[in-house]
């Protein structure tokens, strides 16, 4: 696993928004710095860190909606 903090590629996310049939709508890892084991493991990551932000920001009684969020980002999934 290369140490490339600031890959031009994905900035040091590790994860790019890719490109499928005619926008983008795939979280994909980035195939630069590979920093994750593939895209499963990408978008797991950016999944946690979504779900550890949302719930640092959100109010008690936003959290209901922080599953709706996660849903959107299912859209996104690799191997949906
Ligand atoms: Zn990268």
């Amino acid at each position: 696993m290369p140490d490339q903090p600031n890959c031009p590629a994905c900035k040091g996310r590790g994860w790019i928004l890719g490109f499928t049939g005619n926008c983008y709508d795939q979280i994909q890892r980035c195939d630069v710095c590979t920093k994750f084991d593939g895209d499963e493991a990408a978008y797991q990551a950016l999944e946690a860190a979504v779900r550890c932000a949302l719930l640092l920001l959100a109010q008690p009684e936003d959290r209901k909606h922080i599953e709706g969020v996660l849903e959107m980002l299912q859209q996104f999934h690799p191997f949906r």
